[in-house]
């Protein structure tokens, strides 16, 4: 027995210890020891209640492989091996000596998924909805009452729900902007999460229609934050420009001078269209401004016109679609016409979940409608607009909103030569059989939050065997508690809390 073997089972748990102190010292702590950690002698599966060190290199082996990837495809049972933070090679066996082995019997790995469009500032008050306190005036009259602390914790409660469900690359749509510390606040929150992704700057709510959006602060954060090419420092994340929610009386050249300022600083732009007519940036808007490029994301995009689909074809830019909000919006035929026909003229869709008031925090759930809504069994308009595939959705919800976000070359795929963001989902729970051979399928037609076991990006375990490790789940909970009891408090009236106690996890 080694001296740092357990008396119980006999492993070598000194990297785990090693992991697990480190820990405490957040993520930032953790990435940089990781690499710094000694290559381990021997192989090391871990128990379920023991994180592993990973050395820089480890092998998960004995897994279902659904690449998402055209040359890698799909292994029944196969062996990924990564090296700092790049997946190496992928095949049935890798040679790897020294490199720390995962058991991988009864998972299907996959590629981490990537939601494009989601308001994060706004995750405190996703169990208020009522009748008579929809979304909308959630936003208006509870907004106002956020701290630039309870953007922090929010966008945080955001975060972890994106690392326990699989979702790897994220688009924070910051549509609320109500301070330099507010954005301050969500930054911070998605530097510290140690996700991939874009902080989509957008303004406040409501800005006059008349203004552009703080200039000045959008050049201050990326100065700030983003200044590697418009990245931080990790590369991970990214600063992006988001359009603002306002009718469409606005004038339209204020919108496009705020467009014309990120265009010319390299950056990317998401702007919500076609939701409904109210609020419409059109493509062909775009276009005409000058801003209309392969780096803008389209949002809902359920009335786009003939001409603005061509115009995104032709450009390569994409399209977020929110089923559960479309459906919300009664414009569940519209998504559908669309979806089919960007899909068959070559259009990139990508999936998100809007906000969490509104849709859970689940790709599966948003590919699950995606095929649901686009393959109706019985309503077959054509042949030709008829078919969408399981392996279509899965695609939806990985590599095309990477290629959306500028990262198709990083991640999005399984694939050797790219960044190691890779799920893990037990293929043994009741609700994925029996499928087999059937690994794509499993994922879009039955797979579930729950069913995510590990999560890991650039190479660095986020979630092992079911728990979030990087960060403090209980902590984050508390604190979301907190907030939105204590914005409750502050707007008063219906939303008054009816406890006088904080409650606790
Ligand atoms: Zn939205």
């Amino acid at each position: 027995m080694c001296d740092g073997c357990d008396e119980n089972t006999g492993k070598d748990i000194t990297s785990v210890l090693r992991r697990r102190s480190l820990l405490k010292g957040g993520l930032l702590g953790l990435v940089g020891a990781a690499v710094a950690a000694p290559v381990a002698a021997e192989s090391v599966i871990p128990a379920a209640d023991e994180v592993p060190a990973p050395s820089g290199e480890f092998v998960i082996e004995n897994v279902g492989v659904v690449s998402v990837d055209d040359t890698v495809g799909l292994l029944q049972k196969g062996a990924i091996h990564v090296r700092d933070g790049k997946i190496v090679a992928i095949g049935e066996t890798v040679e790897a000596p020294g490199a720390t082995r995962i058991d991988g019997t009864g998972k299907i790995a996959m590629p981490g998924m990537a939601d494009t469009h989601w308001h994060m500032w706004n995750s405190l008050f996703k169990n208020l909805i009522t009748p008579d306190h929809g979304y909308s005036t959630l936003k208006n009259e509870l907004g106002p009452h956020h701290t630039a602390e309870d953007y922090y914790v929010a966008t945080r409660l955001a975060l972890a729900e994106a690392t326990d469900a699989g979702i790897t690359t994220v688009l924070n749509y910051a549509h609320n902007v109500r301070s330099p510390e507010h954005a301050d606040g969500e930054i911070r929150a998605m530097l510290e999460s140690g996700l991939r992704g874009q902080y989509a700057y957008g303004g406040f709510d409501p800005t006059p229609l008349d203004q552009t959006l703080d200039h000045d602060d959008f050049r201050r954060i990326h100065q700030e934050f983003f200044s590697h090419a418009g990245r931080d420092g990790t590369g991970r994340m990214s600063l992006g420009l988001a359009g603002r929610a306002v009718p469409a009386p606005m004038d339209v050249d204020r919108r496009i001078d705020d467009y014309k300022m990120a265009f010319e600083m390299g950056l990317p732009i998401v702007v919500h269209s076609g939701q409904s007519p109210a609020f419409i940036t059109s493509p062909a808007q775009m276009d005409e401004g000058g801003v209309l490029n392969e780096r803008n994301i389209f949002v809902h995009g359920v009335l786009l016109t003939e001409r603005d689909r061509e115009l995104i074809i032709e450009k390569g830019a994409s399209v977020s679609i929110s089923f559960g909000s479309e459906f919300r919006n009664l414009r569940g035929g519209f998504v559908r016409e669309q979806a089919l026909l960007l899909l068959h003229g070559g259009g990139n869709l990508t999936l998100s979940c809007d906000a969490t008031s509104l849709n859970p925090t689940s790709m599966f759930e948003q590919m699950r409608l995606a095929f649901a809504l686009i393959a109706p069994e019985f309503e077959k308009p054509s042949e030709k607009l008829a078919s969408i595939t399981a392996a279509q959705c899965l695609e939806m919800g990985t590599r095309n909103g990477l290629r959306a976000l500028g990262l198709a070359e990083e991640a999005g795929t399984l694939t050797p030569g790219k960044k190691a963001d890779i799920v893990l989902l037990d293929a043994n729970s009741l609700n994925m059989g029996p499928g087999s051979e059937l690994l794509d399928r499993m994922i879009v037609h039955s797979a579930m939050r729950q069913n995510v076991d590990t999560v890991i990006v650039d190479g660095v375990l986020v979630k092992w065997r079911g728990k979030v490790v990087s960060m403090d789940v209980d902590q984050v909970r508390q604190d979301a508690i907190e907030s939105l009891y204590n914005i409750r408090k502050r707007a008063g009236g219906d939303y008054a809390p009816t406890t006088t106690d904080v409650p606790a996890v």
